[in-house]
């Protein structure tokens, strides 16, 4: 605990994690921009200069939006499906862009959103535990 970053002593309030995530907003400041473009993430706020250089949400967005996506468009399609019955071509008509636009909505703001957290509750890659004995391993023998 020796080294702290300058940009993180700056700010005495964070913003709220989910907040700042769905505006795109920077985790620690919650004025800067998160993004350099629709998803790409930005090098460094722009305001405060905290790093997002290890900022990467994975797949994580991707799962959440096809599965709330799917249920949104798939349940909508059968409650018309079952009311109207429409051939099935207007069906993909009507619901490919709608599915192509929930889809796209969606991808900034759960992507902020699930860097904003691992910002939040300090989320860094895995570490290799060393192999050797435990302490109460050394004091049984
Ligand atoms: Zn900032």
């Amino acid at each position: 605990m020796s080294h702290q970053d300058p940009a993180q002593t700056t700010s005495p309030t964070p913003p709220s994690p989910v907040w700042a995530g769905l505006r795109g907003r920077c985790p620690h400041c919650g004025k800067g921009h998160l993004f350099a473009g629709f998803v790409e993430v930005a090098p460094a706020c722009d305001v405060c200069g905290q790093d997002f250089s290890k900022a990467d949400s994975g797949d994580g967005p991707v799962i959440f939006i096809i599965m709330l996506a799917s249920l949104i468009v798939l349940g909508s399609m059968l409650v018309i499906d079952t009311i109207y019955s429409p051939p099935m071509w207007l069906q993909m008509v009507i619901w490919m862009p709608v599915m192509t636009c929930i889809v796209l909505g969606m991808m900034r703001p759960f992507k902020g959103v699930l860097i904003t957290l691992q910002f939040h509750h300090k989320a860094g890659q895995g570490q290799q535990v060393k192999a050797g004995p435990k302490p109460d391993q050394d004091a049984a023998a």
